[in-house]
Parts: C-alpha cells; structure tokens; sequence
C-alpha cells in the first residue's frame, strides 16, 4: 500500500513540496515541486489545508504528575520547595489505577499537540506499583505510539541524605532486577521499534553512587539509554558541592556517565568548560523551557551546547511543573526564551522546530524517527491554519510557532492514523478527562 500525501500547504522537509509517499510504515518518496510519485501509489491523501512537520519527539516528562497540576501544596515554588511538598503527597498517593489514568492522559495530550515518540521519566515507586512500565507500555500501544520506557529510581529517603519521602524509595538491588526485567521485556534496538527502554536515577542528589555506577554498566550490558537530572537549579550545585565536594558535571565524571548513551534533563547551570566536556562526550540535553521558566530555574545554554556538540532536544517536563503535555506548546517557549538569551535573529522558528524533532530523536538515541526523510519511519504531525489565531498569517511554518499551535488536526506514527480531524483514534476523550479529574481529587484532599 504506497499512500502519496500530496501537495502540503507547506512540509519541514527539502525537497518534498509536492508532498511524500508513504509505505510499510515508512517514508518511501520525497515528491519535490511540480513533480509526481516515480512510481504508482494506490491512495492519494489531500494535504493542501496542512502544514506536515515531522513527528515531535518528547524527551522528559513525569506522567504521574498530571495528578497534581496546579497543587496549592505547591505552586509559586521553586524546584526545592516544590519537590519537598509533592514528594509526600506523590508517594501516599500514587497507585496503579490512577498512574494509569495519568499516563493515558499524558500520553493522549503528546499524542494531540503532535508528538509520535515519547519518554517518561518514571521515578516513582511507593509500594503496589511495581508494574509502572509494564502499565506505561500497555497505554503507549493503545495508543500506537513509540516510547522510551524510562525506568527511574529514587533509593536515598530524607534520613539518608536524599530529599524523597521513605515511602517513594526502592533498595538498589531490587531496582537494579526490575531495570533488568524491564530491559528484558520490552527494550527492542531494531529500527523503527516501537518500544525502547532506558534507565534514569531520578538526579544524582537523591540515589546512591553505587546505584549511577551500576546502571551506567548495565546500560552497556544491554546498550540502552541512560538519563537523569541535572544541573536544573543553583540549589542543586549548592548541595552537590556540600555533599560531593565537586560540581554536578564533575560527579557525573566520576561515575561513569560521561557518554553518548546519556541525555540530561534541563542542563541550565553549566560553565562554559563543563559545556565543552559535555559536548566532547556526545552528552545530550533535554531542554524544558516552560518549565524551567515556571519554576524560575534559569535558561539553559543552548547555542553552547550545540555548538560544543551535545544533541539538544525538547521536553515538557511534569506536569506539576508545566503544567501541561503540550509540546507544541514548549516549541514556542523554547522560542521565547531563546530569543531573551541570543536575540530575535539568532533563535528562529526552525530552531525551536530541530529541537523538538532531530535534537530530540538524537537524545533519543534513534536516527529511524526525527525527519522527513526516504527510509525514515512515517511518523508525521499535520496542522490545519483554520482557527482565529492562525487568520492572516504569512508564513505558515512560522506561524504554527509565533501564532501558538496546540493541536495536531492528524497525526501519523508508523503509517498509520492516529489522530483524525483532531482527535485521537479509539479515546473517548470525555470520559479521560471525568475519571482522571476524579482520581486527581484525592490529592487535593490529601493536602
Ligand atoms: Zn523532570
């Protein structure tokens, strides 16, 4: 089944004016302007009210979180604070069924902003769910999208020199056999996979040095991705430097990932010879710009980093702390606050649009997703100009950035319709929204 989509309103790609051919799942053929499919196609696709993007690629949320959005135990805090009251409520309160809900509800809003691929860095483990993954992986394939499976830790509770409440933390050895269950079930290396996995410590102040060293050689073991905070606030160098005696990157030296299988999340408060290390090991960074102005973090250096070369991605970070999973939306903030770091020149549309599709691929670990390009998976985010933020605007690519797109009209993964007239396939979206506003009460009055 060859399916030419044809002659876009405008395409993130060169060369593909008049449109692309999918096929088994792929991009078969770019369709450059004036030009027709080399050879024939069994179905056209009109694409001319659409602007195609590849699909988006989210590198770092917690799913979970989407059950505290706008917590009064919480808002107007910065990141230590903020940890500090959720990190109870989280851990008494979180159970298999509304993490359920609140990975479905997470995922079904990446999946409508456009996103194809999708990480979640899954920390939390109070006691009953320790099938996280398993559940996470299970609402992933109803869904038809591609995930990182994240597996995180967190094992040092307050009494030990962390900052978790005791009943969200795990022992190192039986975090180490569920990353290697995981591993075993779900991480599939073949191009185009549908699922992968990685392991991530929650950040290096809150899990053992034992547990970083030892999950940096399982991830050779089983070449998987490795992933954590760090770097997100100065009260973070603050503590690492009390503790560690060193700074973040300087720990993070120390034990063993410094490597091209690490991406980072946010990377705000790096020096310039700390940019330079990172960029020399292929460290990759997930940029969370909305958080990270939400919670007053600070900007995070990416023309730097870039530059030294470290792949940059975008996230949109929990969703305590967006408080949202649009990525769409952070496209835009990373716009924003790009511009107040480099100026209007120097961050443009397509800056912001790399980030959240090849930077985030990469950070990823996948050259399969990420483009549009012949032999690249077939994952597309399309975009209608129809709502009265889009009227009158010029340039339509710009335009899905500088007037605000929040909402895919379709969205391909794998070949396949995921999304139609803007809505996801096989959701009743009504119902999500009613049972997990339901379930999310009970952390209100837990407070
Ligand atoms: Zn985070």
């Amino acid at each position: 089944m060859r399916t030419w989509i044809k002659t876009p309103l405008a395409i993130l790609a060169e060369g593909a004016e008049n449109g692309l051919v999918v096929a088994d799942g792929r991009i078969a053929e770019l369709v450059a302007r004036g030009a027709s499919p080399e050879a024939s196609v069994d179905a056209v696709w009109d694409a001319s009210a659409h602007v195609v993007l590849p699909g988006l690629v989210n590198t770092h949320h917690h799913m979970f979180q989407t059950l505290t959005r706008a917590h009064p135990a919480a808002i107007n805090k910065e990141l230590f604070p903020w940890l500090q009251a959720l990190l109870p409520i989280w851990a008494h309160n979180v159970k298999p069924d509304n993490f359920r809900l609140a990975s479905r509800l997470a995922l079904t809003e990446l999946l409508m902003s456009g996103a194809t691929c999708v990480s979640d860095h899954q920390y939390l483990y109070p006691p009953g769910l320790d099938a996280a993954m398993d559940i996470q992986a299970e609402e992933a394939a109803s869904l038809g999208m591609r995930m990182t499976l994240t597996r995180g830790s967190l094992n040092l509770a307050e009494d030990e020199g962390g900052m978790a409440d005791r009943g969200a933390v795990q022992d190192v050895d039986a975090i180490l056999a569920d990353c290697e269950r995981v591993l075993g079930r779900y991480h599939d290396r073949a191009d185009g996979a549908m699922t992968r996995v990685a392991m991530a410590p929650c950040a290096p102040f809150n899990v053992s040095k034992r547990l970083m060293v030892e999950t940096a050689a399982m991830a050779e073991k089983y070449d998987c991705r490795l992933h954590t905070h760090l770097a997100e606030t100065l009260d973070e160098e603050t503590f690492c430097l009390e503790k560690f005696a060193c700074r973040p990157v300087d720990y993070l030296e120390e034990v063993g990932w410094m490597n091209d299988r690490v991406w980072l999340a946010h990377g705000v408060h790096f020096n310039d010879d700390e940019i330079r290390r990172l960029g020399k090991a292929r460290v990759g960074v997930c940029h969370c710009p909305t958080s990270n102005m939400v919670l007053a973090s600070g900007h995070c250096r990416t023309r730097e980093l870039e530059a030294a070369g470290s792949p940059v991605g975008l996230g949109v970070d929990g969703s305590a702390s967006n408080d949202n999973s649009n990525l769409m939306e952070s496209v835009r903030h990373a716009l924003m606050i790009n511009r107040l770091r480099y100026g209007a020149a120097a961050i443009t549309h397509f800056d912001a649009l790399r980030w959240a599709t090849q930077g985030s691929a990469r950070c990823l670990g996948r050259d399969d997703i990420g483009a549009i390009a012949v032999g690249k998976q077939a994952d597309l985010a399309l975009y209608t100009l129809d709502e009265l933020r889009f009227s009158g605007a010029g340039e339509p690519i710009a335009a899905l950035v500088l007037c605000g797109a929040h909402r895919a009209d379709r969205v391909m993964i794998k070949g396949e319709w995921r999304v139609l007239d803007g809505m996801p396939v096989g959701v009743d979206v009504a119902r999500l929204r009613s049972e997990h506003g339901a379930a999310a009460k009970r952390f209100l009055e837990a407070f």
